[in-house]
């Protein structure tokens, strides 16, 4: 496993990387959800590419970019038994040096959700995954259903820039009581932890609700709300029901439909999704 930190010396690699490439990018601190994306790229094609670059430009003045957890001796050693070929882990100043002036916007489904809650996330990921496309050169990028929105962005990026790779969705690790695997898990007090599960509990009773016929998203929105109001520690920045493609709110629900939320669990804030559609399943 080589471990690069140029985007030059990256460059010079690439031609004699064994096509197709898979890619993963990551922020690093890496959990079983981030493995599951490696697994499969290892599966799927005969070189493998990892990132760990903790993205400046994603996080807002009053996030949490400073104290974002990180382990890279650690991810190392998780990556190299996986058989990676090459992690890339540039230093901030190599992705953005100091005159660095170019942004990848996407529209529409950009502004919302997340867009709406973090102004400027999806201008950082999308500016530096188009970046990180651009160095690494992938035939495939993988990305987790997690970050759902992420997911639709990166995909809406790549067919309007005609990018010529294919992105490939990995369904959600959730720890075995439920919980989303994430690196934000770690900010989780013990009471905290428990209080947590509530995501994944609307998230299931928003299945149930739609796998017994109910159509109307105010409904199901409102016996999420209503659950995760009882959960003292919790507190609701948006739950959305969405059509899985545009982002556009439904009343009713046709599938596929994406059931997303943003939950504060004390300071730490979560983000978890499922999607409705006709077998019921996560994609
Ligand atoms: P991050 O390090 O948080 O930027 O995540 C890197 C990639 O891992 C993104 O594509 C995420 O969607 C994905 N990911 C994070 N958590 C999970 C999870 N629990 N299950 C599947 N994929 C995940």
């Amino acid at each position: 496993m080589k471990i690069i930190e140029t985007i030059a010396e990256l460059k010079s690699l690439r031609p004699k990387l064994a096509e197709p490439v898979g890619f993963v990018p990551t922020m690093g601190y890496l959990h079983q959800g981030h493995l599951a994306l490696v697994r499969q790229a290892r599966a799927e094609n005969p070189s493998v590419v990892v990132s760990i670059f903790v993205n400046p430009t994603q996080f807002g003045p009053h996030e949490d970019f400073k104290q974002y957890p990180h382990d890279p001796q650690r991810d190392l050693a998780l990556l190299e038994k996986e058989k990676v070929d090459i992690v890339f882990m540039p230093p901030a100043d190599e992705m953005y040096p100091p005159k660095f002036n170019s942004w990848v916007e996407v529209g529409k489904v950009a502004e919302r959700l997340e867009g709406a809650a973090r102004p400027g996330h999806f201008r950082g990921v999308t500016t530096v995954v188009a970046k990180l496309f651009n160095i690494v050169q992938p035939d495939r990028a993988y990305f987790g259903q997690k970050d759902a929105q992420q997911l639709i962005v990166i995909r809406k990026m790549v067919a309007d820039l005609d990018m010529s790779l294919e992105v490939v969705a990995v369904p959600t690790v959730r720890e075995p009581d439920g919980l989303a695997m994430s690196s934000r898990n770690t900010y989780l007090n013990p009471e905290e932890r428990k209080a947590a599960l509530v995501l994944y509990q609307a998230l299931t009773l928003a299945q149930k609700l739609w796998s017994q016929g109910e159509k109307d998203a105010k409904v199901i929105r409102q016996q999420m709300t209503d659950l995760i109001q009882k959960q003292p520690l919790a507190e609701i920045d948006y739950i959305s029901i969405a059509d899985a493609e545009t982002l556009d709110e439904l009343d009713r629900v046709k599938p596929p439909a994406l059931v997303s939320m943003a939950v504060r669990i004390g300071k730490t804030r979560l983000i978890d999704n499922v999607v409705l559609n006709s077998e019921n399943k996560d994609y």
